[in-house]
């Protein structure tokens, strides 16, 4: 059976993104013209309005132009959320090109895979990366522009050749025209390893993130607001805390949502306890957008209790699933919040393909419903056929905000959505009579750290050119706290070869959020399918013995 969304659908949008925020944008601060569009959680002093946003993204749209940047070139940002990480996406966007976020965190291995791959031609970083950013950049012939943000503090500044300082690129004067661009051209770039694989990157349309903007807002101003009340009260009255980092799609839709509408954001460099939960008490915040990490912290740890979180109301938590039990003593905790939900989605289409729906019990058990637009159905795994409600299958979608396709891959894409225009998400789950979804179990190699994607196959890449590693095999582990850690397992050519020495080689390659946590195991041989397919449920089935044993 193919399920059809039962929200009202959403005219798909048919202008690039850089006219529709931009013109969104300007209004607003004709509108308002005191209105923050961005303030630093940490340092309320550091703010944009709608209007400062407007005029310096088409200072960086001037100055790319008078770089050579081209209507399709792609420029990637290597730095924490912060105000100048949309004003740069939006000057790109309106120079025509792409952008693609890349975690401060990463290594420089990790970085210049993602120069290669990307062909990105500048880059965006600040004073504390710029180091990295440059070697990374090194071998990427194309880099031919690293643009450095300074940070607040007064260590002396020497330029190395080739970086932009940042101030230079906001002081030029602005460019207000914006080149034609075709809707149907690639906007955005994050990386997904998808169902399998190395992480690619993942071409999303100016359309789709248009369209799945407005599918956002509309969700959200009919389900959402009008249910939490007061009446008529819409995203544009919101305050929202931007933790999720904006390289990830969730929080790049979320920013531009809230741009979009009008909101303020409060940016959040990254989650250090006190600052986020001093942040919720000052700025007040009613909708938390989290991930279970967070969620979890904000359940169990004493120190949430010593900072005013009442003004929240609504806690939407996504990109990894949330145990039952942890909702129950999160709500237990945080007695004003009257709605705890979890959204769903996948890079690949854009994220948001399930958001929630609020008039039933415990809407934190499940992902709610699928989105305006959207088809979904549900298929037997071992024979292809549909299943029906109740019923567990793998998780097929079909929307117009699915990605154009993985850049480069034509059979990574081919493998992921097939000739009929459906995207094999790799997650099972099953629908209930009235459409609510519950995701239960994952088909494909992802492992969610923290709700940060971890490719198997990366890591025994890496594994694999290790002189002393003969194979390897990588699986994660379920973990409260984190959701998953990492687990190796490892054929050594011989026993001198410590699980330190594994554990440490991985963790000078990746960043933390990838290195070795849930153990190192050396085994005789890694199980593998006659078609060279490591056999990871058969690892994960051992591992699940060896929970139950404990
Ligand atoms: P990403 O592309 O990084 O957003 O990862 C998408 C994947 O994260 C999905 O295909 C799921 O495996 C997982 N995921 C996201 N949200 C949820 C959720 N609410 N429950 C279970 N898994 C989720």
């Amino acid at each position: 059976m193919v399920y059809k969304s039962p929200f009202p659908p959403v005219p798909v949008c048919t202008e690039s993104l850089p006219s529709k925020l931009l013109r969104a944008i300007k209004k607003h601060g004709d509108l308002y013209p005191k209105k923050n569009a961005l303030v630093s959680a940490t340092d309320p002093t550091k703010c944009l309005t709608f209007h400062e946003l407007h005029t310096q993204a088409h200072s960086v749209r001037a100055f790319l132009h008078d770089r050579g940047f081209k209507v399709g070139d792609v420029a990637c940002l290597v730095l924490g959320n912060c105000l100048e990480w949309p004003v740069f996406q939006l000057g790109v966007m309106a120079a025509g090109g792409a952008v693609s976020g890349a975690s401060a965190m990463f290594t420089g291995y990790e970085l210049e895979r993602q120069f290669l791959d990307s062909h990105c031609t500048v880059v965006l970083t600040d004073e504390d990366n710029v180091e990295k950013v440059m070697k990374a950049a090194k071998n990427c012939e194309k880099v031919t522009t690293i643009v450095c943000l300074r940070n607040s503090s007064s260590r002396p500044w020497g330029l190395p050749q080739r970086v932009v300082d940042w101030s230079s690129v906001v002081s030029c004067k602005p460019k207000y025209e914006i080149p034609n661009v075709d809707p149907k051209t690639m906007a955005v770039l994050p990386y997904s390893s998808g169902t399998t694989g190395a992480p690619k990157g993942v071409m999303l349309s100016h359309q789709s993130v248009g369209t799945v903007v407005d599918i956002f807002k509309d969700h959200f101003d009919r389900e959402v607001f009008s249910v939490i009340g007061p009446k008529n009260h819409s995203w544009y009255n919101e305050l929202f805390l931007l933790i999720l980092p904006y390289y990830h799609i969730h929080g790049f839709v979320l920013l531009q949502v809230a741009l979009f509408s009008g909101a303020t954001s409060v940016v959040v460099g990254k989650f250090v306890p006190k600052q986020f939960l001093g942040a919720i008490e000052k700025f007040r915040p009613r909708v938390l957008f989290t991930v279970p990490p967070i969620l979890v912290y904000l359940a169990k740890q004493p120190l949430v209790l010593d900072f005013d979180c009442s003004s929240v109301e609504f806690v939407l938590c996504g990109s990894a699933p949330v145990g039952k039990d942890i909702c129950i003593e999160f709500l237990a905790r945080h007695k004003n919040v009257k709605y705890l939900c979890q959204r769903y989605g996948m890079t690949e289409c854009a994220m948001g393909s399930h958001l929630p729906v609020l008039n039933v019990k415990d809407p934190f058990m499940g992902v709610g419903k699928a989105v305006s637009n959207l088809e979904m159905k549900l298929v037997d795994v071992n024979n292809g056929k549909e299943v029906g409600v109740g019923e567990r299958g793998e998780v097929w979608i079909r929307t117009p905000t699915l990605m154009m396709g993985y850049l480069n891959r034509p059979e990574a894409t081919a493998e992921t959505i097939d000739k009929e225009g459906w995207l094999h998400t790799g997650d099972i789950g099953y629908m209930e009579a009235d459409g609510r979804t519950f995701i239960v179990d994952r088909l494909k190699e992802i492992i969610k750290v923290k709700g940060f994607q971890v490719a198997p196959a990366e890591i025994e890449d890496l594994l694999l050119s290790h002189p002393q590693i003969r194979d390897a095999a990588v699986i994660g582990i379920p973990d409260t706290r984190m959701g998953e850690l990492v687990r190796v397992y490892v054929v050594r050519a011989n026993e001198t070869l410590t699980e330190d020495d594994v554990i440490k080689f991985v963790a000078q390659k990746v960043s933390s959020y990838k290195h070795i946590t849930g153990g190192v195991k050396f085994v005789t041989e890694v199980s593998k399918s006659p078609s060279g397919k490591i056999l990871r449920r058969f690892l994960r089935d051992e591992v699940a013995n060896e929970m139950k044993s404990k």
